[in-house]
């Protein structure tokens, strides 16, 4: 018989915080985490972490610091009696972020898409509909609705949130989704979409990807000519400030005055450029 899973976010949701953490120090479990996992664990739910790690492409730590993180974790969770616990996570990003050519690409894995999970799923024999996911952010939501979970955002305030789809819970605390899916447990799992709605979830799907792969062109295209603009400028303003030099030691100090004043308004040019370019 199917297993039945809770998918677990990771930063914020079951740790704290801080930004790409990257070192096993830096692991602190949010209060009320092994009571949340411990009751989870007695309802029969295997529990999956699931963590989109864009750090690793962004060059910010590695897959073994990663894996030391995670050692880390699943250290301080078996000290209190929780064991077991699945780690996956997503090292890709797509775009110029992404440092580290390996990683940089459209994945699947990544939140809000739902490949972590279907792959779980696969793997562990997960009835996905009813199973679970928990996670703090908009994407968590989104890829729980996509593998069809029941999902519950972890928000001390709903009203922040700005998601096209709705979570099905709203939670304070990893502890009160804990409660929340002990509660709900024994009601049937998230109903199949009926076949008429499949074909317009599935036109949607592709109607999004056509316009980010669209956006990601023209980002692109944007960056070449930017680049080739500001790097032509960079360039003058070096060639003249040279001029300048040569002027003034060649004795034509009125000369050179103009020349050196033309060659700093290049480089703020060019300065300002790339500054613009910067800006999302
Ligand atoms: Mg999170």
């Amino acid at each position: 018989m199917s297993e039945r899973a809770v998918f677990v976010d990771r930063d914020n949701t079951l740790i704290e915080d801080p930004g790409f953490i990257n070192h096993p120090a830096q692991v602190k479990l949010l209060p009320g985490t092994v009571e949340a996992l411990r009751r989870l664990r007695a309802c029969g739910y295997r529990i999956i972490i699931v963590s989109n790690q864009s750090g690793v492409a962004r060059g910010l730590l590695d897959e073994e610091q990663l894996a030391r993180v995670h050692n880390r974790l699943r250290k301080l969770l078996e000290a209190q009696g929780v064991v077991g616990e699945a780690i996956h996570y997503c090292p890709y990003l797509d775009g110029e972020e992404a440092v580290v050519e390996k990683y940089r690409r459209d994945s699947e894995l990544r939140k809000p898409q739902p490949g972590m999970l279907l792959e779980a799923a696969r793997r562990r024999d997960i009835d996905l509909p009813r199973s679970w996911m928990i996670g703090d952010r908009v994407s968590d939501i989104e890829a729980g609705a996509a593998a069809r979970c029941r999902t519950v955002l972890v928000s001390p305030d709903r009203s922040r949130y700005n998601g096209r789809i709705q979570p099905d819970h709203m939670a304070s605390s990893l502890l009160e989704a804990a409660r929340i899916v002990e509660e709900h447990q024994e009601t049937s799992g998230k109903p199949r979409r009926d076949s008429a709605e499949e074909p317009d979830r599935k036109l949607l799907t592709e109607i999004r990807d056509a316009v980010q792969r669209q956006q990601r062109r023209d980002n692109q295209d944007d960056f070449s000519l930017v680049r080739l603009i500001g790097s032509l400028m960079q360039m003058l303003a070096i060639v003249v400030a040279l001029w300048g030099v040569v002027g003034i030691f060649g004795g034509q100090h009125v000369a050179a005055i103009p020349r050196l004043g033309l060659a700093i308004f290049l480089q703020i040019l060019a300065f300002t450029i790339y500054i613009v370019r910067r800006k999302p």
